[in-house]
């Protein structure tokens, strides 16, 4: 068996590993990285955050073409879809950003290694790489490796019941692929893959059925940021049907068919499942080495990121928290930061969450509901963007803003928005809350007219009910 060696050998080259390892190696150190898919990039470039937004921004200039030129005195009289070449534009990016990955693991002398890979020992993991033309037998090579870092990321859950076919019925996967628009998508799950990419297909001509365990929407964000979007979203032609429980789904000749308990069967002639997604640890050698999983089967770790096994670490989807590719990210940076400078943190406080919908949302810090739970006295500040002039230029004008302060400390504590490029204007908000900034540092900052920002300015002034334009 062939033998190689490494400081760090890092499994996974998603937004946690491939970073982790480029970082460590800048530090000086010698690195690998394995992947069982020759691509590299992780769930995040292959089937996830890049090609979910590519399509996003696809259907969203289809959409806009179809009604929302108008407005604008834009007419554009012979729209059509060409669904293939925008699947293709979307592949094209893919590829683009996952060699781009491949690239700067060369510039950083990370050596790449395809194969599946199983820990055999502490220091010891073993490559499966691809088969041997001739015998068929696994081409196996042995790394040792001081530090182990998993990043395997996560898989999509199953509903019990619901008979997936990798195709009709399936996971975000598969409707990043659906080859015709379905006439009606039935979406499990009202969390944000559902939502971003049930718009997706709405805004390319599918009737969109939502169905949702929970009585609200995008559990775990602000309710009551959540509940204006359900409004917009029902405004928009989504359907949901809340508080509704699923039990079985199958294919029945052409259709899809959806049980829900004490209701008719619902038909549709795709649907996705969309119901969350749980760590990916299968074959990794867990159990012969003693790792421990917390409760959800994640892997456990302290605050340095090392597991039960000294000199294993973990980080990204695999362990408790968000899972979002740049929380995944952060903590592969402060992993290794951390054992070779000494130093490494991840302000959890300060993480952004982004739903990637038309209008976006976009969170960071504590909710509302948060806030009234753990009995903190906070005020509150609103701003909606049908006051704010950019928003009108652009012709969107839907949601709002809203500034969470420390009623004692004016720290500020969260901010939710809901609306146009909410997802880029949050940023300013996770540099305020990791700066302990207080609403009225927010408030007198100068932010440029006309912008969007301006409408983050008005609410943290709202804080104070000093607002200008409302
Ligand atoms: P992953 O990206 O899952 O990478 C793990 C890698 O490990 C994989 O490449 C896998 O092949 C490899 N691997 C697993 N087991 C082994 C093994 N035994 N041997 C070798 N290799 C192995 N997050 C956001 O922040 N923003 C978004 O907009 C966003 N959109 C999303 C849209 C969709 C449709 C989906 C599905 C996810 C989205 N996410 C988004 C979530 C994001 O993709 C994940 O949080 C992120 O990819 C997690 O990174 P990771 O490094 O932990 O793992």
């Amino acid at each position: 068996m062939e033998k190689k060696r490494h400081d760090l050998l890092v499994i996974g080259s998603g937004p946690g590993g491939y970073v982790a390892a480029i970082r460590a190696a800048q530090l000086g150190w010698n690195v690998g990285c394995v992947d069982s898919e020759k691509v590299s990039g992780g769930t995040c470039l292959r089937v996830g955050c890049i090609p979910s937004k590519a399509m996003l921004e696809s259907s969203d200039i289809y959409w806009e073409a179809k009604a929302g030129l108008k407005d604008h005195g834009v007419v554009i009289s012979d729209l059509k879809l060409d669904l293939a070449a925008m699947l293709k534009r979307k592949n094209d990016i893919v590829n683009i950003l996952t060699k781009g990955v491949d690239g700067l693991f060369a510039k950083n002398k990370v050596k790449r290694y395809v194969g599946r890979a199983r820990i055999e020992a502490p220091s010891r993991v073993v490559v499966a790489a691809t088969a041997n033309a001739k015998s068929g037998a696994a081409n196996e090579i042995s790394v040792e490796a001081e530090h182990i870092l998993i990043a395997t990321g996560s898989v999509p859950a199953t509903l019990p019941g619901v008979e997936m076919d990798g195709g009709r019925i399936g996971t975000s996967t598969d409707a990043l692929e659906f080859p015709e628009v379905p006439k009606h998508l039935i979406v499990i799950g009202a969390g944000f893959i559902g939502l971003e990419l049930g718009s997706v297909w709405r805004r390319l001509g599918s009737k969109v059925t939502v169905l949702e365990y929970f009585k609200r929407i995008l559990p775990g964000m602000d309710s009551e940021m959540a509940d204006e979007a359900l409004r917009i979203f029902r405004r928009q032609g989504l359907e949901f049907r809340l508080g509704t429980k699923v039990t079985s789904g199958r294919i029945v000749g052409k259709d899809c068919v959806v049980e829900i308990e004490g209701e008719e069967p619902m038909r549709g002639d795709r649907v996705l499942v969309s119901v969350g997604r749980s760590s990916n640890i299968e074959g990794l050698g867990l159990e012969g080495i003693g790792i421990n999983l917390d409760e959800k089967g994640r892997i456990s770790v302290n605050d340095q990121f090392e597991t039960s096994v000294k000199g294993i670490f973990a980080v990204g989807d695999v362990i408790r928290g968000p899972m979002l590719a740049h929380k995944a990210s952060e903590e592969g940076i402060a992993c290794v930061e951390r054992l070779i400078t000494g130093y490494g943190h991840v302000n959890y406080e300060a993480i952004p969450g982004i739903v990637y919908t038309q209008p976006e949302i976009a969170s960071v810090g504590k909710t509302e509901d948060d806030l009234k739970e753990a009995g903190i006295k906070y005020r509150k500040g609103t701003f909606p963007f049908v006051a704010n002039g950019r928003a009108r230029c652009l012709g969107h004008r839907e949601g709002s803003v809203k500034v969470l302060a420390n009623a004692e400390t004016d720290r500020v504590l969260g901010v939710h928005i809901i609306g146009p490029r909410a997802g880029d204007l949050i940023a300013e908000a996770a540099v305020a809350i990791d700066y302990a900034a207080t609403s009225e540092d927010l408030a007198r900052s100068c932010h440029a007219h006309p912008t969007l920002s301006e409408a983050l300015r008005e609410a943290a002034l709202a804080v104070d009910k000093r607002a200008i334009h409302a």
